[in-house]
């Protein structure tokens, strides 16, 4: 879900559309660069190893079998992780669309990481240059551009897309913790993994009636929900930029998909989202149901969040009268105006 000109996002200000664009997919060496120069991401793995790994050992799911219990388990690691990207790491890390203490946004961080989908940095230095350049040269995972495959998961692999600077992340890369996260975000879903190996093992010696073991738990509940949610939050990038309808008309080819939202948490309503990056809430109408929205809400409600940012109201008064804002076309018309990314902007935490 992010996007990186050639790792960078932001790192050189929102007028170097050019330069990104520039920049080829071979730009391996100013990537090692920016490496050098300081950060994000550490990944000190071939970023390919752990994602093939963790999908050869969903076949275990054919020697272990199931249970209800471990299948509970699955739903709550899947929806957990899942609330730590959109939440988190898209919605209030990448757009600011609301605000958060300093030891929340660390636990949401680290909530983030156990998606094993790499550091806060990365991912968000990767999704604020999809936004500055979508669907144009150094937008990272544009099915326009790059093609579906790619624009899926085949860019995180290219080395240029490896180790993004810190410039564009300027406002996340200030706390100390979340530099260290970043670095060692590995660690965080290597732990989640061993805990449902416990969690396993203890539900099977307490309560044998459960008919589970450490080995299903952990299938269950870390390996499947993990390459589950590496695909539902790829298919934003590539199936939510080519298959779906368009509400707005945005500069882009985002479209609103309701099984991406589905599997998502709401992040499938992906051209409202173009058209109000900066927005907490991403479904505009009954029918766009979006769950992401209705947890950082809970959030405010324990006051845990604030300031949450929302679409105007015309908006929403369209999205409910089912008027459509676009041009048929899907060509740039009169709403061309887009809120701007302000990746500039400092961190504002309670
Ligand atoms: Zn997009
Ligand atoms: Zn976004």
């Amino acid at each position: 879900m992010s996007g990186s000109g050639r790792g960078t996002a932001g790192s050189k200000g929102r007028s170097d559309s050019s330069t990104a664009g520039s920049r080829g997919r071979s730009d391996s060496s100013a990537a090692g660069s920016r490496d050098r120069s300081g950060a994000a991401s550490g990944g000190r793995l071939r970023p390919g190893v752990p994602f093939v790994v963790v999908h050869v050992a969903c076949l275990t799911v054919f020697f272990v079998g199931w249970s209800p219990v471990a299948l509970a388990v699955g739903v709550v690691s899947y929806a957990a992780r899942a609330f730590g990207i959109t939440g988190f790491y898209h919605r209030c890390f990448a757009h600011r669309a609301f605000q958060v203490s300093r030891p929340v946004q660390f636990g949401g961080a680290v909530l983030g990481a156990a998606a094993a989908q790499r550091g806060p940095l990365w991912w968000v230095a990767h999704h604020r240059a999809h936004h500055r350049f979508t669907d144009r040269p150094g937008d990272p995972h544009s099915p326009r551009v790059d093609g579906l495959l790619r624009a899926h998961l085949l860019w995180l692999f290219t080395p240029a897309n490896q180790h993004p600077g810190l410039q564009g992340v300027s406002d996340l890369a200030r706390f100390r913790e979340m530099r260290l996260l970043d670095r060692y975000h590995h660690l965080v879903p290597l732990t989640v993994a061993a805990a449902t190996f416990g969690l396993g093992a203890l539900l099977a010696g307490t309560w044998p009636t459960l008919h589970t073991s450490a080995w299903q738990v952990l299938v269950w509940g870390f390996v499947l929900p993990t390459v589950a949610l590496y695909h539902s939050t790829f298919a934003v990038n590539s199936i939510a930029h080519r298959f779906g309808r368009r509400r707005f008309a945005t500069r882009d080819d985002s479209r609103n998909n309701w099984l991406v939202a589905l599997l998502t948490l709401g992040e499938g309503w992906h051209n409202n989202h173009h058209r109000f990056p900066a927005s907490a809430r991403q479904g505009l109408s009954r029918l766009e149901v979006d769950p992401t929205w209705l947890g950082i809400r809970a959030l405010a409600a324990l006051g845990l969040a604030r300031g949450l940012r929302n679409v105007p109201t015309w908006a929403l008064a369209e999205a409910r009268g089912g008027q459509r804002t676009d041009r048929a076309d899907g060509s740039e018309g009169q709403l061309g105006s887009e809120p701007r990314l302000q990746s500039e902007q400092p961190a504002q935490v309670l």
